[in-house]
């Protein structure tokens, strides 16, 4: 697996356990360790650039559905999911900013 593929599963897995956590949060307690476990395998420029796009958006990451970012409904350019797809690097929405994730059941 690319360092690229393995970010962005541990980025996707962080975006659920939040996503848990904001709606139960009486499981604080149960998921708090794991996301510290999970925020440590992050590599530290996407865990804070995670962070800072969370704390401004609520969510920081976006799937791609076809060629329409989720987070903001937007449609991107061809080449922007060209290269999304190819999974070589971390892409932001050019609009939201949020982290792009491939649709991986496209
Ligand atoms: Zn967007």
């Amino acid at each position: 697996m690319s360092p690229v593929v393995s970010t962005l599963a541990r980025l996707r897995a962080l975006h659920d356990l939040d996503f848990e956590l904001m709606t139960y949060p009486e499981r604080k307690v149960h998921l708090d360790p794991k996301r510290q476990a999970l925020l440590l395998e992050i590599p530290p420029p996407y865990r804070s650039l995670y962070e800072r796009i969370r704390a401004a958006k609520g969510t920081a990451l976006a799937t791609v559905k076809g060629n329409t970012c989720v987070g903001c409904n937007m449609h991107l350019p061809p080449q922007l999911i060209n290269e999304i797809r190819k999974t070589q690097t971390i892409h932001q929405c050019p609009t939201c900013k949020r982290i792009l994730s491939p649709d991986l059941e496209s």
